[in-house]
């Protein structure tokens, strides 16, 4: 009942509300062209990070349309792929860092193109190409919006464009770019790419990641395999690791490393309402046949995503020792390596991770190498945030709908490099082209042309609204109305859960770089 009249205040309100009004999105049609167009050119330069193809022509390129929309740009070394950056300084109190990248994934198999992937296509309303979701189209319908806004005399807001070249590699260059850099990157707020529309044609924010450890596990003994009549005389490394493996986990579930939970932040009432209102159109069905299991280890979807979204985990990647071929063979293998990867979750330190690690294996005998191989902090948002506000404000303008605020992906991806190295307090993932059929990564990657111009018009009305917001932070009554509205549980036909849902590397479901 209570959440029925609540339900019914917001209506009154939002109708009331000078941030329904309708947007103004009168780009002209000329303006339209010349972005498509742009988009296409830029698909037509191959720059796949894995092998290095068209990627330094590719930057030039960026950098040169950058410098054409008057942002001074320049490419800038990291020791590999290199990063375009671009300026422009509005001599405003305030400032936006934009984060995309100009690199994508190899094309392969490519007999399964409809059409070559470096030779964009429109058919049926879709562009057509690698590259087209995962990233390019999101990169260039923020220029356009930004650009809109300029050419119009209304930018109030310092803009900062850093464009990589290797996230499709893992940014093996980024953080120690960030941190060279961090003064120059400083912002008020920043865009992260990786988010994109729903099923159901509503634009997600998500307002953090999950953080990773990931490791190697090594144990040896001897040089060699034995025969397994030695077995009475020596250490079995298979045995040993399978021995401390176990004394990870509890029986419940939780991880027994002892100090793992201290650091975690428990989620606030902000975070649980988003949670409340993913539940509310969360189908454990549906979740199950889209991991494909009979089984999940929660019966109620709050319960499911709380997990999903707010727990750390200890997970068992693989373990590899000894014999594991057709028929048997007796033997003492000498070696076994196991990889680990732990998600955390915010406050939760990946270093100090490690290190509770360590010492609870060395304590149980462990005297073989542990590796860091991954280490990644969380990161998280407050949906109170201006950059928070200013999105879902703009969102409700262009889409004439609520946006899809999920409290954080619950993989990772390198946002921690911003929100810890340069000190960028909110920073969140929105404002994408791709949808749950955008293919990315896939033969056949593509973005319905009437995304495009919407993530358009979303830059334009979003750089507006936040520009306009005071710095931070916001009182706790500022956009409340919209606020509300979003975090209210909806009763709407269960959306497919945990879907790709923007078709990009970096969808809150997805296990992006390193793991
Ligand atoms: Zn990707």
């Amino acid at each position: 009942m209570v959440r029925f009249r609540l339900r019914q205040r917001n209506a009154r309100e939002n109708s009331r509300s000078p941030f329904i009004r309708p947007p103004n999105l009168a780009m002209s049609s000329g303006s339209r062209e010349k972005a498509l167009d742009d988009y296409l050119e830029f698909l037509r330069h191959p720059s796949v990070s894995a092998t290095g193809e068209g990627i330094a022509e590719t930057a030039e390129y960026l950098r040169d349309l950058l410098e054409d929309m008057g942002v001074a740009a320049r490419l800038e070394n990291t020791g590999g792929h290199p990063v375009v950056f671009g300026e422009y300084d509005a001599g405003a109190k305030k400032t936006i860092l934009v984060y995309n990248h100009y690199d994508v994934q190899p094309v392969d198999p490519l007999n399964e193109w409809k059409y070559p992937p470096f030779s964009p296509t429109v058919e049926d309303g879709h562009v057509y190409a690698r590259g087209a979701s995962d990233n390019k189209g999101t990169l260039v319908a923020r220029l356009y919006g930004f650009k809109r806004l300029q050419e119009e005399g209304k930018l109030a807001l310092n803009v900062k464009f850093l464009f990589e070249g290797e996230e499709e590699i893992g940014s093996p260059h980024l953080a120690d770019y960030v941190r060279a850099n961090a003064k120059k990157l400083a912002a008020d707020g920043m865009l992260m790419e990786g988010s994109g529309i729903d099923s159901k044609g509503r634009p997600e924010i998500v307002l953090g990641v999950k953080g990773i450890l990931y490791v190697e596990m090594r144990l040896s003994a001897g040089t060699r395999d034995l025969h397994s009549s030695s077995a009475p005389l020596v250490e079995n490394p298979a045995w040993t690791t399978v021995k401390l493996l176990n004394s990870l986990m509890s029986p419940d579930g939780r991880v027994a490393i002892s100090g793992f939970y201290d650091e975690v932040e428990a989620p606030d009432d902000d975070v649980k309402k988003m949670i409340e209102a993913l539940a509310s159109e969360t189908d454990l069905e549906e979740l199950k046949s889209s991991l494909g299991v009979q089984e999940l280890r929660f019966s109620s979807p709050r319960e499911a995503l709380m997990a999903l979204y707010t727990e750390p985990t200890c997970n068992l990647d693989g373990v590899h020792s000894g014999y594991g071929g057709p028929g048997s063979k007796t033997v003492i293998p000498h070696e076994a390596v196991a990889k680990i990867d732990f998600r955390l979750v915010p406050n939760q330190d990946p270093y100090k991770i490690f290190d509770a690690l360590k010492a609870h294996l060395e304590n149980r005998g462990f005297r073989g190498q542990l590796i860091n191989m991954g280490p990644e902090y969380p990161a998280r948002t407050s949906p109170r945030s201006p950059l928070v506000a200013a999105l879902v404000d703009s969102a409700n303008r262009v889409y004439g709908k609520q946006p899809l605020l999920v409290p954080n992906s619950a993989g990772t991806q390198p946002m921690w490099v911003f929100t810890k190295l340069a000190g960028i307090k909110d920073a969140v993932s929105a404002i994408g082209v791709g949808s749950p059929s955008s293919r990315a990564h896939s033969p056949n990657e593509n973005v319905r042309v009437s995304d495009f111009y919407k993530a358009i018009d979303h830059t334009y009305e979003f750089m507006k609204a936040f520009q306009a917001l005071p710095r931070a932070p916001l009182p706790r009554r500022t956009f409340s109305r919209n606020l509300r509205s979003v975090l209210r549980p909806r009763s709407s036909t269960p959306r497919a859960p945990l879907q790709p849902p923007a078709g990009t590397a970096s969808a809150p479901t997805a296990t992006p770089a390193p793991c």
